[in-house]
């Protein structure tokens, strides 16, 4: 069974200065021993907002054990994510279950949305950017590939097209491409190209913590930026293998490439079992995540 960070882990509760304050406190380093950079070196955090398949778990109608499991583990809104620093938050897709996950937790400002790809479980709760639109009044940014832009712009095409409407989500597109860093606020984020099936899609680089969903194949040229993560998200669907998702055997021969120090499971089936049984029989660096779960570095 995996260990649940409390409250008091969270972000912003805890700063490397407190924690070079308390280590000086106890007398084991000198503050020689850090350069100043250390100091200000600002924690960032992610938070999984979901971590389920595009079913969600439980699916609607199974009857298998882990859909009426009553462990909280076992419940997995569709896959998301928030990075942010204390200045700013950056939502990755807006899955069906993007509503629930902004009030679930309290998140009452975003400053952009990046996007992996345009499948429906990452974008189908778009409209639901409209409370910030109306409580901060802004527009909102979206990060994305081109065929992300042309998907959402077909999907959505009552926002792109009509003007005259006062409800609509007000939207602003910036193109992203795979292997060229960009800035969101003080986060620096590089997209690194995936194969998911036969679509190309993005994961997302933030320092020395990597986020990579639906995918079933890292390209040659983003293998270089993913050895030796402090932190890794991985999508690993299940157990039995699928034309466009990490199974669990895979997804593990990954991260034993990789050698990431840690690395925390996504994109989780239904078919991959429940939580707490499937924990045991992982290697010891690795975790499944769920819904809330935070990762700081
Ligand atoms: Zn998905
Ligand atoms: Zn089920
Ligand atoms: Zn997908």
């Amino acid at each position: 069974m995996n260990k649940r960070p409390t409250e008091s882990e969270s972000l912003f509760k805890k700063s490397p200065t407190q924690t070079i304050e308390n280590s000086l406190e106890r007398g084991d380093i000198s503050i020689f021993d850090f350069p100043i950079i250390l100091i200000l070196k600002e924690v960032l955090e992610f938070l999984f907002t979901g971590t389920g398949t595009s079913t969600g778990v439980p699916m609607v109608g199974c009857s298998c054990e882990v859909c009426q499991s009553t462990d909280p583990l076992d419940k997995r809104l569709r896959s998301s994510g928030i990075i942010r620093s204390e200045k700013t938050s950056i939502v990755i897709d807006t899955g069906p279950d993007f509503r629930q996950q902004m009030l679930n937790h309290r998140i009452t400002d975003i400053d952009a949305v990046v996007y992996t790809h345009q499948h429906k479980d990452h974008t189908a709760g778009l409209d639901d950017v409209r409370p910030f639109n109306y409580l901060r009044d802004k527009v909102m940014p979206l990060y994305t590939s081109e065929a992300v832009e042309t998907h959402l712009r077909k999907e959505y095409y009552y926002i792109f097209e009509r003007t005259d409407y006062p409800g609509l989500p007000r939207l602003h597109f910036k193109r992203i491409e795979p292997l060229t860093p960009f800035q969101i606020g003080d986060i620096d984020l590089l997209p690194l190209p995936l194969m998911h099936g036969p679509l190309p899609v993005l994961g997302f680089k933030v320092d020395s913590f990597a986020y990579l969903t639906d995918t079933n194949q890292l390209l040659p040229e983003s293998i270089p930026h993913l050895q030796n993560l402090e932190l890794l998200v991985l999508d690993a669907l299940r157990i039995t293998p699928h034309y466009s998702h990490f199974h669990l055997a895979k997804a593990l021969e990954v991260i034993e490439e990789l050698k990431p120090q840690r690395t925390y499971l996504t994109h989780i089936s239904h078919l991959l079992g429940k939580h707490a049984e499937v924990s045991l029989t992982l290697p010891e660096n690795v975790f499944l995540a769920y819904d809330g779960l935070r990762l700081q570095w």
